[in-house]
């Protein structure tokens, strides 16, 4: 019997009628023979009115708390859930990350999974049990309740795929899959069919919303087969996988814009040995992800050092980086929060030449500033103004006809 685990983001658990709708999935799934975990989300906005409530009380929450009080929308789904399972006739259970003992370090709001209690899930699946767990949340070592940062459920739904081993990792959502952008924004994206993991990487990385970046790093590290699909359409999603030849002939895949970020520049650090190694050990001992550097010489003594974070992070890193002023004998600090970061994303950008140059081009000819670029072997993205950012992403749709279907496109 293999096992299936199907997730339920915000969106699909709004209200009761879409709570039962969830419902007949897992027992229809159960019904042909497999063993069912349902991973479930808040209902609906309630993550962000929690958070909304806490700062309505204080402006600054201690994040050992807002854990403590997120986690309780997704305790209230998985509970739904198994009252709409059994008034169908089945046998189900809701655990919290707790009880299935979902351990991960401490660090609040992001924390990372460390282990999963699997024999815990097994017993009560061998039992005849649909399981379902709440996303999102896990616990410590100390016992304090943790969460896995906003659109953690795909991280905890994946977690326990490769945990538990399943057959696929079924990721039931407001879109019928995952797009070549995100379709609010250009409406004209079309559905991919097949995503590898590291282009999904990429894009979850750089601002596509769909799946949360680390339930990506999961599926590739346990080979997860993962299907993105719609919680409402009984139509097939998009699979991601590990890559198949014919991916290798798309030249971008897709494209992504992230709003959420700030820009930090170190203007004037002195050329010495270990003057980075300082700055992003301090970030990283405050727990800060640094997306993008850039490192620029001024003159033969000093260099001015560029990254990105993310928004939220801005306060922290700039106490961290003032309280190393002496230290590193920086001159100044420049910060930027009206950039957004646009990128194109392919596989196939490995074996092609041409894709940056066409970029650059067409971002040009609509009078699109680009202030810094960055690249990896499958990704180009280039930071623009934040007022410019929905054109650009525009122009790069369009320039590689992510309109089109791969077959239909030019070269
Ligand atoms: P859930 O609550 O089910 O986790 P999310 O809101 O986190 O749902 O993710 C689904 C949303 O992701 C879609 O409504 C869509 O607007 C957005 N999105 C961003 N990028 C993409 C993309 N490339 N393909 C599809 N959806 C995308
Ligand atoms: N409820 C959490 C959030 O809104 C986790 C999730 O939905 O994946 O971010
Ligand atoms: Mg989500």
């Amino acid at each position: 019997m293999s096992i299936i685990v199907q997730k339920f983001g915000g969106t699909s658990v709004a209200n009761s009628e879409k709570i039962r709708n969830a419902a007949k999935r897992a027992v229809a799934k159960y019904k042909q023979g497999h063993k069912v975990v349902v991973v479930a989300s808040a209902r609906g906005k309630q993550t962000d009115e929690l958070v909304a409530d806490a700062y309505e009380l204080n402006p600054d929450p201690p994040k050992r708390e807002m854990d403590q009080l997120l986690s309780t929308g997704e305790q209230q789904t998985v509970s739904l859930m198994a009252i709409a399972i059994q008034n169908m006739g089945y046998k189900a259970l809701s655990f919290t990350g707790h009880q299935i003992q979902m351990i991960t370090d401490s660090v609040h709001s992001k924390a990372r999974i460390e282990s999963i209690g699997s024999e815990i899930i097994h017993e009560k699946l061998d039992d005849g049990y649909i399981v379902i767990a709440a996303g999102f949340q896990g616990i410590d070592e100390k016992g304090n309740v943790t969460t896995l940062g906003r659109g953690g459920s795909d991280t905890s739904a994946v977690a326990i795929a490769a945990a538990l081993k399943a057959k696929q990792c079924e990721i039931y959502t407001d879109v019928d899959g995952i797009y070549t952008t995100d379709p609010r924004k250009y409406s004209k994206a079309v559905k991919i069919n097949q995503v590898s993991y590291d282009e999904m990487l990429e894009l979850a990385s750089l601002g596509a919303g769909v799946m949360h970046g680390r339930a990506i790093e999961f599926g590739k590290k346990y080979g997860v087969e993962i299907q993105v699909r719609s919680s409402t359409l009984d139509i097939e999603g998009t699979l991601i996988t590990e890559e198949v030849p014919q991916m290798e002939g798309i030249l971008v895949s897709g494209a992504t814009v992230q709003s959420d970020l700030a820009k930090i520049t170190i203007i004037g650090i002195p050329h010495s040995p270990g003057n980075a190694a300082k700055v992003f050990s301090a970030l990283a001992g405050t727990k800060i992800s640094v997306n993008d550097i850039i490192q620029t010489e001024l003159d033969d003594n000093s260099a001015n050092l560029s990254f990105t974070i993310s928004k939220n992070d801005l306060a922290d890193a700039l106490k961290t980086i003032k309280a190393i002023k002496n230290e590193i004998q920086y001159r100044d600090l420049f910060i930027r929060e009206d950039i957004a970061e646009v990128s194109a994303v392919g596989i196939g950008m490995r074996t092609h030449y041409g894709v940056a140059d066409r970029m650059f081009k067409a971002l040009a000819e609509n009078k699109i500033n680009i202030d810094s670029i960055t690249t990896s072997e499958i990704r180009i993205s280039c930071l623009v103004d934040k007022q410019q950012s929905d054109k650009a992403l525009e122009v790069i749709c369009d320039t590689f006809q992510l309109d089109k279907e791969p077959e239909e496109r030019d070269m």
